[in-house]
Formats: structure tokens, sequence, C-alpha cells
């Protein structure tokens, strides 16, 4: 998932992103109202972990700001014990759930991972394209009948083509999905993957399935044996 961090207190905002980024999601960052609220209209993320008392603007004011947006991300509130407001004003303002500091890092994923399922963002346990299919629980992969070998970022790359239902997917989505930390890697790399998913699920098979879309990235064709 894309995920934004409002928080001010740096030492926490730096622990929540080392934290979710290692769960294997995608970690944008903002100290105040005014950034967070910026980042958050523009940014297109999936979960706003929101700091209720924030310079700027107010953790209540840029929850009830985001709810006027068409496809509004969910929004985890964090609220002090002795703080001003009471979790209920959270709710109020449209948070979809909140946590009490101090919380703890196992908490704070757990919860993330439930608004991740609540927003339809994590997949289903089986993705079938064609007669390819992919049980992303099990981690297994079949052509037909037959189980293909697949490394953990093969199977992570596939996952991204197969949950697409056959659109077009973006080179930088894969590595954004994929990859924890996107911006420290070549991109080239996806075609590395792409080309040993080629060998691995298409040649043996005299198939042609996984198409390059050029100028955007890759598809996954569910062609006919
Ligand atoms: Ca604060």
């Amino acid at each position: 998932m894309k995920i934004l961090v409002i928080e001010d207190e740096r030492p926490l905002a730096d622990t929540l992103r080392r934290a979710i980024s290692s769960d294997g999601h995608w970690v944008d960052v903002a100290h105040d109202g005014h950034a967070g609220l910026e980042l958050a209209l523009t940014g297109g993320y999936d979960v706003i972990v929101l700091d209720l008392m924030l310079p700027g603007i107010n953790g209540l004011d840029v929850c009830r700001r985001l709810r006027g947006l068409d496809e509004p991300a969910l929004v985890l509130m964090l609220t002090a014990k002795d703080g001003e407001y009471e979790e209920a004003d959270g709710l109020d303002a449209g948070a979809d759930d909140y946590l009490t500091k101090p919380f703890s890092l196992v908490v704070l994923l757990a919860r993330l991972r439930a608004l991740g399922r609540r927003a339809g963002r994590e997949r289903p346990p089986t993705l079938q394209v064609g007669d390819l299919t992919l049980d992303v629980v099990a981690r297994l992969c079949k052509r037909g009948e037959q189980t293909v070998e697949l490394t953990a970022r093969e199977l992570d790359v596939l996952g991204c083509l197969m949950g697409a239902d056959g659109g077009a997917v973006a080179k930088q989505h894969i590595l954004d999905e994929v990859w924890d930390s996107p911006a420290d890697v070549d991109p080239n790399i996806v075609e590395v993957y792409i080309s040993s998913l080629r060998k691995k699920l298409d040649a043996p098979f005299g198939r042609h399935t996984i198409r390059t879309v050029r100028g955007v990235g890759y598809r996954l064709a569910p062609d006919a044996p």
C-alpha cells in the first residue's frame, strides 16, 4: 500500500517510516498539518496515519478536508490519552480507526493491514489469469496443472501483474509494490524479473502472455494454450 504518515514528533515519525516500510509498504512522511494535507490531497494514498495534535492544521481538520475527496484514503488517527480531543472527535471527523499513544508497532502494522483489507487493497488469496493461477497465501504458482517454481521476488512481481486483471501495470508501480526501497533500486531490475518470468511461465509452454506495453510497462494476457 501507499501510506502517508503525518506526525510532528520526528523520532516517532522516523520510527513509523521504518516500521511501515519494512512491512512492505511505500511510506511518505510530513511533519505538520499543511504539508501533510497538501501531500494527502495529491499523493493517491491508500491509508493516512494522522496525528491529532499537529502544528499548522490539526488532525481533525485534515481529516475533514480529506472526506471531500472522490476516493478518500482511509485514516488511522493517533491520539494522546491526555489530549484535548477524544477518540470520538476523530471518528466524528471521519477517521476510520484510531490508536492511543503510546501504542505498539505490531498493533499499528496489524491495524494498517486490516484497513488495507477493508479498502480492498489487499489481493484475494488466489489470482487467476487464463490457465495461470497464483495462490498468494501458499505462494504457489501453476500453469494449468503444472506447478512452476518461482523465487520470492518473482512471485511478488507476478502477483503485481495478475492483480491488474489484464490491465497494464507501470514499471514504477511494480517497483513500489515489490521493493522495500524502490528509490535505491535501478528501475531496470524489473525487466530482469519480467524476463525470468517469461522463461519460466511462457517459453516452456509455448505461450506469450507477459506482454510489453510500450511506454507504460507490462500486461498479463490470458492467451489460449
Ligand atoms: Ca503531535
